[in-house]
């Protein structure tokens, strides 16, 4: 192939992008008969309503571009959220938005050979807790902004008063991503807490609510109380569209439509205008899914607390669990390996740690199965690391 009449493909993309990590999905294998707890999918069917409405949508329509600005839906979530159609963005997922959010608003740091400055400056920074969701450093990365970590306290509650500022929290940074409730420890974070840490910053704040519709409160009223707040929300997690992709984000009309002029004219598709429409068209079936969620939650925390586990309080759909022992690494392998799949970062601070999606009832009850099983040769610490 190597031939000097061209130039070497392997040169053509830039410095920054030679050396960038890409972010790490979670498995999605097609193992017939898996439990799949490694995602935080839904294990609810979407509602009747929405299978029927995209099912109809199937037709020689498909030849048509769909509706730029999804206006129709982006209607109907500012009337459900209460606020103005100007104040409402969909996205590709909220991780295209997430994206959207960083290129509007954070400069890039580059030095001519592609790696950020070292001088650093508040307009270059994007800034998020540690642990919380593993695209921001992605995000900043590829754009070459300036990620900025800041580690959350030991029981990942965000540190308060002059903690925050001590753990090394910007005031001044250009962009702040919040997860809220947070991922991966399921903690929620009351809106009096998020609005005080809101308050005091100079640049643009997203509270990133993917997980909202699990959890006791929510902090969607922040996006109109304060102009530089964007609340981000999904319907991956508890709306059961995670294949669509569909997300949006809720805040002022001036920073809307700053995210508006770098959006890509057709960046929500068709079909997943049509299932989100359908969506807040069935709330009483989703309210119902919200509540076997929590329900289940519930009984697997109370199950794996007997069976030695520490497990946090849940305000989402997925629980975080240190195993008796620890080993949480033998864990993952051993659960794999009885086709449970969960999740487990190789980060500092949780790495004693799995995360469980909430499953349905069957799925979980075999999980439970499978783990009081497992127990007595874990616990020990017996099984070797790898085996
Ligand atoms: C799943 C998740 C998202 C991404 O949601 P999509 O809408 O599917 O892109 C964003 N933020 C957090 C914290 C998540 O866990």
């Amino acid at each position: 192939m190597a031939s000097s009449r061209y130039p070497n493909p392997d040169r053509l993309a830039r410095p920054l992008v030679q050396g960038l990590h890409p972010y790490v999905p979670g498995e999605q294998p097609k193992t017939r008969g898996l439990i799949k707890l490694n995602t935080n999918e839904n294990p609810f069917t979407p509602a009747p309503g929405v299978l029927k409405a995209l099912k109809e949508a199937v037709d020689g329509r498909l030849r048509l571009y769909p509706n730029p600005t999804a206006s129709r839906l982006r209607s109907e979530l500012a009337r459900f959220h209460g606020v103005q159609e100007a104040q409402v963005i969909v996205g590709n997922g909220s991780d295209e938005l997430l994206a959207l959010a960083v290129r509007t608003f954070v400069e890039p740091a580059l030095e001519g050979n592609g790696s950020p400055s070292s001088a650093g400056q508040p307009s270059q920074v994007v800034q998020y807790f540690h642990p919380s969701y593993s695209l921001y450093p992605v995000l900043a990365a590829t754009h070459g902004a300036r990620p900025h970590a800041v580690p959350l306290m030991e029981d990942f509650d965000i540190p308060h008063g002059k903690d925050l500022s001590r753990a090394g929290w910007l005031q001044k940074a250009a962009l702040s991503l919040v997860t809220t409730p947070n991922a991966p420890s399921g903690r929620g974070y009351p809106t009096d807490r998020l609005r005080e840490l809101v308050a005091k910053q100079k640049g643009v704040v997203v509270l990133d609510e993917a997980y909202a519709e699990f959890a006791e409160e929510h902090a969607m009223d922040l996006a109109s109380e304060m102009p530089h707040v964007l609340v981000s929300r999904t319907f991956s997690k508890a709306y059961s569209l995670c294949y669509l992709r569909v997300g949006y984000m809720i805040g002022h009309p001036s920073l809307i439509a700053a995210m508006d002029r770098m959006r890509d004219s057709y960046n929500v598709n068709g079909m997943a205008q049509v299932a989100a429409e359908a969506t807040l068209k069935a709330r009483g079936h989703y309210e119902k899914v919200f509540k076997k969620v929590r329900a289940i939650r519930q009984t697997t925390a109370d199950q794996l607390t007997a069976l030695g586990f520490s497990v946090l309080p849940s305000q989402t759909n997925f629980l975080f669990a240190r195993p008796p022992g620890g080993h949480a690494e033998a864990w993952l392998l051993e659960l794999r390996k009885r086709k449970i799949l969960v999740r487990w970062f190789d980060a500092p601070g949780i790495r004693d740690r799995i995360r469980i999606t909430i499953g349905s009832a069957s799925e979980m009850s075999r999980f439970i199965q499978v783990v009081s099983l497992l127990e007595p040769r874990l616990h020990r610490g017996a099984v070797r690391k790898g085996t």
